[in-house]
């Protein structure tokens, strides 16, 4: 039944689960229908049980899918101005930040907005297929770990809040009218977050019985066991050889997430020094009848909020702003605290890690919405609009602080409050 190359020699599965946020020990209870587990602990979900949860995630990914490749087809938006008409679709916005040699910023909105999205609706429906109809395998293991890092990467809802964003600011310029492309889009968003409420990972995980044939080992207290970061499989791991990779999903194996403080602090240097290039070089150039002026991320919620577009200047202030300044001065006050081994509130601490984790992505709309102005405006001197210098800075600040906010990891917090912290002995 099963094809596991390396029988679980070095790695015992037991019958218990670690909260990945704060390393608590608890035991795995079967689960009623509609029910989840929630950390004692920390609050965070452990697992959920959704009512069929397998078979409607693969009827909703499906007709995801369908609504995502017709959103990609049509046109989504037209601007007229002075009987001149310009088209975009979905991918217009990536294809002009190439034309116009932006080529990291041209690379990073196609994968984010299209390529991912598409590949995570694909790549999901593919494995349910498989997994429903009984295939398990490490190949499909390895896949669906691959899949779960895709969650934060496929940006489509954020995306749209771009679109809504450019939309209103260009009403009052032009007259812009909205294609079919958009309302597959909408319909898409809706579909794809109930897919992902319906696909609860554990559930999948479940069918894939890496070193579980032979029943699992009832927990000892006083064992230490090391939790997998990606598919949560949790075992006793012989430490005496050499690094033995998760039975279940192919994983590295580690107590905690390796170096995460030093890899951590690198990236929110780095994101910290793009952070200055991203405010002080203007981000875009709108130019209307021969004449524009250079905006950088605060002058341009200046203008909109002066344009009596309050509404609308307190998102761009909130995601542009706001997010990045929260991310990059939360994780160092996060890391700062673990490395003094603060016992101060980790509770509270693990939930402040959750907010700056969740909001991350939300700092692209900037990003997206310049990719759909610069594609929509350029009709030549009557109205063109030309990204700056301070949105590929921009885009690197968000993208970095994401990759920072997932190195770090949160059951540090709990082990320094508890005077122990796991990654002491092996890593730093
Ligand atoms: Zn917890
Ligand atoms: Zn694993």
């Amino acid at each position: 039944m099963s094809d596991y190359a390396d029988p679980p020699a070095l790695f015992r599965p037991v019958a218990a689960f670690e909260c990945q946020e704060c390393g608590l020990l608890q035991r795995q209870q079967e689960l009623a229908s509609g029910f989840r587990a929630v950390c004692s602990r920390c609050g965070h979900t452990l697992y959920r049980e959704p009512e069929d949860g397998l078979r409607r995630a693969l009827a909703l990914n499906i007709s995801a899918l369908i609504l995502f490749a017709a959103a990609n087809t049509f046109p989504f938006m037209t601007f007229r101005l002075e009987g001149r008409e310009q088209q975009s679709t979905l991918i217009s916005g990536a294809l002009e930040f190439l034309d116009q040699g932006f080529l990291p910023l041209g690379i990073l909105v196609l994968a984010l907005a299209v390529i991912l999205p598409a590949l995570k609706l694909s790549l999901t429906s593919f494995l349910l297929v498989s997994v429903l109809s009984g295939r398990t395998g490490t190949g499909l293991a390895k896949t669906f770990r691959f899949v779960e890092t895709l969650h934060s990467w496929a940006m489509t809802e954020v995306f749209l809040l771009g679109v809504l964003v450019a939309y209103v600011k260009l009403i009052d310029l032009a007259d812009i009218a909205l294609g079919a492309s958009m309302f597959a889009l909408v319909g898409a968003i809706i579909v794809m977050v109930s897919a992902d409420r319906a696909l609860e990972p554990k559930q999948m995980w479940d069918k894939f019985n890496g070193g579980q044939e032979n029943g699992l080992l009832p927990p000892r207290l006083d064992a230490d066991y090391v939790s997998c970061h990606s598919c949560s499989l949790l075992g006793e791991l012989d430490t005496s050889s050499a690094q033995a990779p998760c039975p279940r999903c192919g994983a590295a194996l580690h107590a905690r997430k390796p170096n995460s403080l030093s890899r951590t602090w690198a990236l929110l240097l780095s994101a910290f020094i793009l952070y200055i290039p991203a405010n002080v070089y203007p981000i875009m150039t709108v130019v209307s009848f021969g004449q524009g002026a250079p905006d950088t991320i605060i002058s341009g919620v200046v203008h909109l909020a002066g344009a009596g577009m309050w509404p609308l200047a307190l998102l761009v202030f909130f995601a542009s702003v706001m997010v990045p300044m929260a991310k990059l001065i939360g994780l160092s006050f996060l890391l700062v605290t673990v490395q003094l081994d603060f016992k101060w509130r980790p509770r509270e601490r693990t939930v402040l890690y959750r907010m700056v984790e969740a909001v991350g992505r939300w700092s692209m709309i900037d990003v997206f919405m310049i990719a759909i102005l610069v594609a929509l405006v350029k009709l030549g001197s009557v109205a063109s609009i030309e990204p700056g210098l301070a949105a590929t800075s921009f885009a690197a600040v968000v993208v970095i602080t994401m990759i920072a906010a997932e190195t770090f990891d949160p059951r540090l917090i709990w082990d320094a409050a508890a005077g122990g912290r796991k990654d002491k002995a092996k890593n730093d």
